[in-house]
């Protein structure tokens, strides 16, 4: 999830919390400590991300692909960065007013904290580039397939709550530029669709009458609820999207064995799901590319937008499509190449631990161009295609233990 969600999360969490909290105890937390728990909370669901400064800067792809997302993604990194900027906030407050805060409000604020470092975690995990959150117990990535990456209904629902029931001026008109910088980008760019552009903001102007008419309490609790509302109507229209390709593959090619299935929602779009097939049949590899509705009564899946952008290496599908999947392009190669690649070279291992949907190309006898199909892999153009030798033993550094995605197709037991 990009960073400017991860930080909504955090200040409404805040919010919740100082709500849940005056409530409770009658009282409005001391100013001082409702600032720190906002400023806190808002670092605590962006930390997961400080893997950034060392994979991101300087870093190679590879290097990017297998830690970013890595130890920081994961219960005890989330644990670790929770308690790091609790101790922080705590240092802080007792040098700004010369004395530790209350047992009571010490408490409450790690329980915050947890709580927002958490929600990165969670809101990583609905994305399809998925997290690993259980490593060292179990190494293997978790895809929620549910919301883009950067999903405008989510600021539409809290951001209006937020900018009524901030005390601060700056932070008020720095979120509202920031949903009217959002509205604006949503006309602007080609992956909104002109419909779902007049949605938002027709949305945002009755989040913007519902946190003005609403109190404290019930303005909070329906961003809140507008937050879930919104990650389920996209859970559910993966769903569908996901059993619409399914049935799709079975009625074009009963004999395929369906791998997996990529799904993506378009922003702001619960209808239009972008979607990958990975696909085994007998001794052939085959990933598929589409456009499914997930309504295709409302809009067919002709009609979501353009194919998403693939590799030089693919084809136009030849399967027929149906009002409800519209097949794009599709690659396929030995399957027993990706093993032996994998077998004889540890880069490729390395890299499979990240990757996906892997599509290839030799580009010489002794190189291979290896990419990731979810980000157009495989034309050398993606953050996601490393070439690397084709038979090698030397690794990239500090292999972590992500168990490969494909792990089912490399033929053996990889640790
Ligand atoms: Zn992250």
């Amino acid at each position: 999830m990009d960073n400017v969600t991860h930080s909504l999360a955090g200040l409404l969490l805040a919010e919740c919390a100082v709500r849940l909290r005056s409530r409770a105890t009658g009282v409005e937390p001391a100013t001082r400590v409702g600032t720190a728990a906002a400023v806190a909370s808002v670092l605590a669901a962006n930390l997961p991300d400080a893997d950034l400064f060392y994979t991101g800067a300087g870093g190679d792809r590879l290097t990017y692909m297998l830690h970013h997302r890595g130890y920081t993604h994961t219960v005890i990194g989330v644990l670790i960065g929770a308690a790091l900027v609790w101790g922080a906030v705590l240092v802080v407050l007792r040098w700004r007013s010369r004395g530790w805060p209350a047992r009571g409000d010490v408490l409450w604020l790690l329980a915050l904290l947890v709580v927002s470092t958490s929600s990165h975690l969670v809101l990583d995990w609905t994305n399809s580039y998925g997290v690993h959150p259980f490593w060292p117990v179990d190494d293997r990535w978790r895809y929620g397939d549910s919301v883009f990456i950067v999903e405008p209904w989510l600021w539409v629902v809290s951001v209006p709550a937020l900018v009524v029931g901030s005390g601060s001026r700056l932070l008020r008109v720095l979120l509202s530029l920031l949903l009217l910088a959002g509205l604006a980008l949503a006309w602007r760019v080609d992956l909104v669709s002109k419909g779902a552009a007049a949605a938002l903001t027709a949305g945002a102007a009755a989040s913007v009458a519902v946190a003005l008419l609403l109190g404290s309490m019930p303005r909070v609790a329906t961003a809140v609820g507008g937050w879930l509302a919104v990650t389920l109507v996209m859970a559910l229209s993966s769903a569908k999207a996901r059993d619409s390709a399914f049935r799709a593959v079975r009625a074009s090619d009963p004999d395929a064995e369906v791998l997996d299935v990529v799904v993506s929602p378009l922003p702001a779009n619960a209808v239009c799901m972008a979607v990958i097939t990975v696909e085994r049949t007998g001794s052939s590899y085959r990933v598929v590319t589409a456009r499914v509705s997930a309504a295709p009564s409302i809009t067919e899946a002709s009609g979501c937008g353009a194919r998403s952008g693939v590799g030089a290496i693919f084809q136009p599908s030849t399967r027929i499509s149906t009002r409800a999947v519209r097949w794009d392009s599709e690659w396929s190669a030995p399957i027993n190449e990706l093993a032996t690649l994998a077998r004889e070279g540890c880069p490729v291992l390395a890299a499979l631990r990240f990757i996906r949907v892997p599509a290839w190309q030799h580009e010489s006898a002794d190189t291979v161009l290896l990419g990731d199909v979810r980000y157009g892999g495989g034309s050398g153009t993606s953050f996601s295609d490393v070439r690397v030798p084709v038979r090698s033993s030397v690794c990239a550094r500090a292999v972590p233990p992500w168990t490969p995605p494909r792990a089912e197709i490399l033929g053996f037991a990889v640790r």
